[in-house]
């Protein structure tokens, strides 16, 4: 099969002839009809994430139809993966997420917390992902999707809108909501603090006109630059850009007991500053990855207010091209690789 494949930092993700992949006990083997590029397919190829699996396919926002199915045969077998692997049957379209395994044992396994699994698997990541024409996926960790939406545009929505999700949620009850990076999650994410009638204010770069334009276009009541501070104090921030100094320019724009969340899985250094602005019970909090809860609640609302995303098409082996265009901010929507055309 066809796979564009990381060999190495610093070099371009190369075209492979590679072998179809085999699926094991509770896989199954997806037909890959898209996969849509995110910021930390950017990360491991510039190497700001440690020990990727090499090579590597990259991709985590993975839309297929399942091609095979691997049913245990061990009799009296009540393992959950076996269990789950029924829930699909061959020819039905499944989304594959960048959660791609846990232990189901560990301490925040058992506490609902497996997107911090001691032991957990990511797609595209420790796990080979779709930027290829096959995949194999644990199915107890694979969505439905919700028929309203297309393979294209469904497939935002398996990380930016699912990762942003679980960013939002970390803002509680927030009525006046900052967003720092207006990007690909924050233009998924607005969308539904705007139906959950939240006031929403963007920072984009300083000077980034288009952008603020955009934010306003979206909903926001408010669109600045990074370096200036909204007209009210905001009850919580969302930083999507990887940028630590946004982390205290954050927290001045917060209100007493007001939440920063972080929701990139890599951010430059956070700069020092004065106790007094975290002072009131101010919080700096992060997000890592996501739960399969996190992902179901989220699919169910997506339809519903409707999320509408914002795509540009590639060819697969046009992914240099794709991520090339996410680094410089060239990109007018989500980058997605167009791989089964029938
Ligand atoms: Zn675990
Ligand atoms: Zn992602």
């Amino acid at each position: 099969m066809r796979a564009m494949v990381f060999e190495k930092v610093g070099q371009p993700l190369a075209l492979r002839d590679v072998p179809k992949p085999k699926p094991g006990r509770g896989q199954l083997l997806v037909r890959v009809s898209v996969c849509a590029v995110c910021r930390t397919d950017l990360h491991i190829v510039d190497g700001e994430l440690p020990n990727p699996k090499l090579p590597l396919i990259l991709g985590h926002q993975i839309v297929g139809r399942v091609e095979e199915i691997h049913i245990s045969s061990d009799k009296g077998q009540s393992n959950a993966s076996a269990a789950r692997t029924s829930d699909f049957k061959v020819g039905d379209r499944v989304g594959i997420p960048w959660l791609g395994w846990t232990d189901g044992d560990c301490a925040y396994c058992r506490s609902n917390r497996e997107n911090l699994c001691n032991n957990g698997k990511f797609t595209g990541y420790n796990i080979d992902g779709g930027y290829a024409e096959f995949t194999v996926a644990d199915a107890r960790y694979c969505f439905r999707l919700p028929e309203d939406y297309n393979d294209v545009d469904v497939a935002p929505l398996l990380c930016a809108g699912m990762l942003g999700y679980r960013s939002y949620r970390k803002t509680g009850d927030a009525r006046r909501l900052g967003i720092y990076g207006f990007g690909n999650a924050a233009h998924l994410i607005g969308q539904i603090a705007i139906y959950e009638k939240k006031k929403i204010f963007a920072f984009t770069r300083p000077g980034d006109k288009a952008g603020q334009e955009s934010a306003k276009k979206l909903g926001a009541v408010w669109a600045g630059g990074s370096d200036e501070m909204p007209p009210e104090k905001l009850d919580a921030v969302i930083i999507f850009a990887p940028v630590g100094a946004l982390v205290p320019a954050a927290l001045r724009a917060v209100a007493k007991g007001g939440v920063v969340v972080c929701g990139g899985i890599h951010m430059s250094d956070i700069p020092s500053f004065p106790y007094v602005d975290l002072w009131n019970e101010r919080v700096i909090t992060s997000v890592a990855n996501l739960t399969r809860r996190d992902g179901e609640e989220f699919l169910k609302l997506a339809p519903r207010v409707p999320v509408k995303t914002k795509i540009e098409t590639f060819e697969l082996d046009d992914a240099n091209t794709a991520l090339e265009k996410f680094r410089a901010g060239k990109l007018d929507g989500t980058a997605v690789l167009m791989i089964d055309k029938h």
